[in-house]
């Protein structure tokens, strides 16, 4: 018989947004007339802008003439967009990436879910709870998880948790993990660390040889001036952090698919025999045996998000968002519910209201408002007696969602 990777029957057999899809379903069937408004997955609606289309025409141009055809692309990226993303992204931060410590992308999610091929499997594994689902099932699959507790969570992974009572700032690890996972803008609760707040990261995985595997997805909405947009911001941070970076959330690449990861050369890991390792060489070998590139045409349609058009025409779908944003936040805290999130990211997590589990009040929201959000639970066990809604709808679905919501 063909024998399994036993890791992945230890997974839950639904998915989070299945679970809710499946909810969403079987009430829409019960109330066909119901206008549902989904705020729940954090997927985008604003089209992809003119800038990137017409990136993408040209692509598929060049693709149609033998002089300017692009079979295989290199396995890194083209030039033309890691020149741009160093130059821009980096540069005019005043950080130093080289053109070689960047790897171009089908997405953050591939990349965060991929990484732990180059790391051992018996490295101790950090998340922040609640948590984007990615960095746990992927350890899980890997097989450094351990069991799955009763209450919720794994046996070998520490969780650090981020509630109110501590205002979503975690405290540092006790348990000497070696890879540990933080994501700023945070999804799901929408809350930022601030430049000395992400320092004292930097300096416990400088102090403990701990690798920080950073996501920065959301970066393209931080506004305050003192919460940072790359970790590399923190001196010293390239000898421990990989930066993970998607065009998902900024340009709508959801469905396209592009992003990169940052690999500094600086970054080192021990072999078996206690050799130095560059993780960036390790990166590499990983991504041009198991990954063929990101498409010629979606590589030109990102690069052309960095021209002055583009770069005006993603501003204005991120401020488009963030005005979402505001109209959630101050929609409900005037309708008396404990709000963060919504100023530097896309997403708000609310305190559930008289003492609500996260899947009462969804199933409350649901019947009554017919708004579809997601129960905080689903991210981690500290993610109970929250819930989070996305600013990625309309405004006009997102101010009919604040007004039943007002009414609730
Ligand atoms: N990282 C975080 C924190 C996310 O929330 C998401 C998507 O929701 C991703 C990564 C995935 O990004 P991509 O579309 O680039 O795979």
């Amino acid at each position: 018989m063909i024998k399994i990777n036993d890791n992945f029957t230890r997974l839950s057999a639904s998915y989070l947004f299945t679970d809710i899809a499946r909810k969403v379903a079987a009430f829409q069937e019960a109330h066909p007339d119901a206008k549902v408004i989904r705020m729940g997955i954090g997927d985008v609606t604003r089209p992809i802008c003119p800038a990137a289309i017409n990136g993408l025409l040209r692509g598929v141009e060049d693709e149609a003439h033998e002089e300017t055809f692009h079979g295989y692309g290199p396995e890194q990226g083209y030039k033309f967009l890691s020149e741009r993303i160093a130059a821009v992204d980096y540069g005019e931060r005043g950080i130093d990436v080289a053109v070689d410590e960047i790897f171009v992308s089908d997405g953050a999610k591939s990349d965060t879910g991929n990484i732990g091929d180059i790391l051992a499997v018996n490295n101790k594994v950090a998340v922040t709870d609640p948590v984007y689902p990615v960095y746990v099932d992927t350890n899980v699959m890997a097989g450094r998880a351990g069991q799955p507790l009763p209450g919720g969570g794994w046996s070998d992974i520490e969780y650090l948790p981020c509630t109110a009572a501590n205002n979503f700032v975690p405290a540092l690890p006790t348990g000497n993990p070696s890879m540990i996972y933080l994501c700023y803008p945070n999804n799901p609760t929408g809350t930022t660390l601030t430049r000395s707040q992400l320092a004292r990261w930097v300096e416990y995985a400088r102090q403990n040889g701990a690798l920080i595997l950073f996501d920065s997805a959301y970066e393209a909405y931080i506004s305050d001036a003192d919460v940072p947009h790359s970790i590399y911001e923190i001196p010293g941070a390239k000898e421990v952090a990989i930066e993970f970076r998607s065009f998902s959330k900024t340009a709508g690449f959801t469905g396209l698919r592009c992003g990169y990861t940052v690999v500094p050369r600086e970054l080192k890991g021990v072999d078996a025999e206690g050799r130095e390792r560059s993780l960036n060489a390790l990166w590499l070998r990983r991504q041009c045996t198991k990954f063929n590139g990101a498409s010629y045409i979606v590589q030109r349609a990102a690069e052309a998000l960095y021209t002055p058009e583009g770069r005006e025409q993603v501003a204005a779908t991120v401020a488009y968002y963030m005005r979402n944003a505001a109209l959630l936040r101050e929609g409900l805290e005037s309708a008396g519910l404990q709000v963060w999130g919504g100023k530097n990211a896309p997403y708000i997590w609310i305190k559930t209201p008289d003492g609500l589990s996260s899947w009462e009040f969804f199933d409350r929201l649901l019947n009554d408002c017919h708004v579809v959000g997601t129960p905080g639970v689903g991210f981690g066990p500290s993610g109970e007696g929250y819930f989070r809604l996305t600013a990625f709808g309309s405004y006009d679905a997102t101010r009919a969602a604040v007004d039943r919501l007002k009414r609730f």
